[in-house]
């Protein structure tokens, strides 16, 4: 409680999450130590925004959310709709404008083991819900993110599907750590057969002539943000191209771009040392920046 009081600022109020059914303050809602999200990372997750006082594509996460938990026979114990008016509802008791919206749901509490039979109960849910803007830093916008690609490969969809949200982000967690130590702001990962696959949490593009390029989903998460700037692009006529390509079809694009619900778009200006394009945010990366501003700004579920 006092560490929590420490990060948050005496000034601060303590923000309200949801867990199993009820409203608490953040630093009384705890899970057992025999949860087992956190003993076997075994549950699913979503990280959502809220724009001026709206959630942004707020039916699409849950259902991503519901696919997940489908995928790893997790029993959800509310309906879609009920889901969504909880995440409205913690949003608004943090008095949400514009925030950060992470639901979670684990197994829930169970004996050791990781026979999922052993969570008798059914699953925790929980939601938290954070106004203010998580951000990179602004310069990143301006100036443009460094990347280098990780000599971890993003787990093929053969031992687990990156269509899954899941509580399991070792593979990612390693690729960023192994950023951290080159002194670049994120992570590119190949997937196992060498091709670009994405970053460590947020999918990747490149921009040849007036056309963007990522790969299939079949070796990254369907990420929202992804499919948003990809009808974005066809609405503005940037061609868009869905197809596997290589770490040279990156080294040698003009433009390069990350997707995601927290970074939005971020810029790409180096990858492995190697400056892209003219080593600044490039002409059609700050049309779809401008462009998602827009729409985020003005679309989504109203909270109040
Ligand atoms: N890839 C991974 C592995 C992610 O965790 C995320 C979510 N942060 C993304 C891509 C981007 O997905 P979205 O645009 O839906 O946030």
């Amino acid at each position: 409680m006092r560490a929590i009081q420490r990060t948050l600022g005496a000034s601060r109020m303590e923000n309200v999450a949801y867990l199993d059914g009820r409203f608490l303050p953040e630093s009384e809602a705890k899970v057992t130590i025999f949860d087992h999200g956190l003993l076997y990372g075994d549950g699913v997750f979503e990280g959502i925004r809220a724009y001026n006082k709206r959630v942004f594509k707020l039916e699409r996460h849950v259902e991503r959310m519901y696919q997940s938990a489908k995928a790893i026979d997790l029993k959800i114990p509310h309906t879609p709709e009920e889901f969504r008016d909880l995440i409205l509802e913690t949003c608004r008791r943090n008095n949400v404008v514009d925030g950060y919206i992470r639901p979670i749901v684990t197994r829930g509490p169970g004996d050791l083991g990781l026979d999922p039979r052993k969570c008798k109960r059914g699953a925790t849910v929980a939601i938290i819900a954070q106004p203010g803007i998580m951000l990179y830093p602004k310069d990143k916008y301006e100036k443009g993110l460094k990347l280098v690609t990780s000599s971890y490969r993003r787990v093929p969809p053969q031992s687990l599907s990156p269509s899954i949200k899941s509580l399991n982000y070792l593979n990612q967690i390693l690729a960023r750590i192994e950023a951290n130590q080159y002194g670049a702001d994120e992570a590119l990962l190949l997937d196992i057969q060498g091709y670009v696959s994405e970053a460590s949490a947020d999918n990747f593009f490149i921009v040849q002539n007036h056309s963007i390029m990522t790969p299939y989903t079949s070796t990254n998460l369907p990420g929202i943000t992804r499919e948003t700037v990809m009808e974005l692009a066809e609405k503005m006529g940037i061609k868009v191209i869905e197809r596997p390509f290589t770490l040279f079809d990156v080294w040698a694009s003009s433009e390069a771009f990350i997707t995601g619900t927290a970074a939005e778009i971020g810029p790409v200006v180096e990858v492995d040392g190697r400056t892209i394009g003219d080593g600044k945010p490039g002409k059609v990366t700050k049309q779809l920046m401008k462009a998602f501003r827009e729409l985020v700004t003005t679309t989504g579920t109203p909270i109040y």
